[in-house]
């Protein structure tokens, strides 16, 4: 577990306000609201969810959003959350978030707040972020395009940032196919996309995302087979997140999660994250030990699934380089015996 904890660590799939440990969510209330220590214990259980279907989990997020309805709130959530990952040496984080106007910010300004938070607090810790501005289906696809245009115009003040766009939000609203071409235009703008993909069991809608294209599926849950071999030829990277499918109950008990198919049988590209850390109270270290466990990983394995993520990260190959030399002198000198 310590090997695990101390492991250089890349994370990429963490929803910004369902990525903040209850420590931290506190703090952010102190700061807001001055709260006291009664008000803390009902304002964990209000975040944390224990288990129930998607749609209960998604009620979660209600409590977050107000807490980062204010740049002070917003910008104070995303310090907080990349703290919570560098405490956990995640050296590497991509951030996703989806843009929200409420009677303060615009969505342009929202996106500014995250990311002015996200360069000074890389200042202090020793993390790399990037952000990935997310989609939410179950909104108009003209919301849809304003994320993107958003994504394109700062792109060129914070190119080291901005990677990418996620498409995410509650799996049975929406019509993927009403979003292509906001998403094309992303891709044609060198955006790279990172799908939520066979979260349901929807087989229709997974078949259109793998024509369209991406380069990481989100939870690949409910992949048939044909449909993982042909997310295996055209190199998509599967992120799983065990604690949050267990907690969703979309998946019914480790043992029978898809990653052990995916990984041990198909060998195929994927990699371990949390999804939301907060809400589903783990860490990705915890995921790491978690897989480690059920599926009797090696450290070979838990090396290989390292150098997984560094591969389908949305950064420039040098910095993909150096990211997995760091990784390799960590296991190097943890594996060698003490002279
Ligand atoms: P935010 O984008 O507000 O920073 O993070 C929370 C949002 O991310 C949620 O409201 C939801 O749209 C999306 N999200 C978080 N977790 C999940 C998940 O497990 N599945 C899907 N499809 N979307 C999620």
């Amino acid at each position: 577990t310590n090997f695990i904890r101390m492991m250089p660590k890349i994370e990429l799939h963490a929803h910004l306000n369902g990525s903040l440990c209850t420590k931290s969510i506190e703090e952010l209330c102190e700061e807001l609201y001055g709260v006291n220590s009664n008000e803390k214990v009902l304002l964990s259980k209000e975040l944390v969810f224990d288990g129930g279907n998607l749609d209960q989990c998604f009620l979660k997020f209600r409590f977050m959003h107000e807490l980062t309805a204010t740049k002070k709130g917003l910008q104070l959530a995303t310090e907080l959350a990349i703290r919570d990952f560098a405490k956990d040496n995640v050296i590497y984080l991509e951030l996703r978030t989806t843009p929200k106007k409420n009677s303060e910010m615009s969505k342009e300004e929202y996106v500014k707040n995250v990311l002015e938070a996200i360069e000074r607090t890389m200042k202090i810790e020793s993390i790399h972020v990037s952000l990935l501005l997310s989609i939410d289906r179950s909104k108009s696809v003209a919301e849809a395009e304003e994320t993107v245009n958003i994504a394109l115009q700062l792109k060129n003040t914070y190119k080291d940032i901005i990677s990418g766009i996620d498409f995410s939000g509650n799996p049975k609203l929406g019509n993927f196919m009403h979003f292509i071409p906001v998403l094309e235009k992303a891709r044609k703008n060198d955006l790279k996309l990172a799908l939520h993909c066979a979260e349901i069991h929807n087989p229709a809608e997974i078949d259109q995302m793998i024509k369209f294209g991406m380069e990481r599926c989100g939870h690949g849950t409910f992949l048939s087979e044909l449909q993982l071999n042909e997310i295996y030829r055209r190199n998509i990277a599967i992120e799983c997140c065990l604690t949050s499918n267990v907690k969703c109950s979309t998946v019914k008990c480790y043992d029978d999660h898809h990653f052990k198919h995916i990984f041990n049988d198909k060998k195929a590209p994927v990699i371990l994250c949390t999804d939301d850390c907060g809400v589903f109270d783990t860490t990705l270290s915890n995921e790491f030990v978690l897989a480690k466990n059920t599926f009797n990983l090696t450290k070979n394995d838990l090396l290989q699934l390292s150098l997984n993520a560094v591969e389908f990260a949305f950064v420039h190959e040098h910095f993909k380089h150096d990211l997995k030399q760091r990784i390799r002198h960590y296991f190097k000198i943890q594996t060698e015996p003490e002279s």
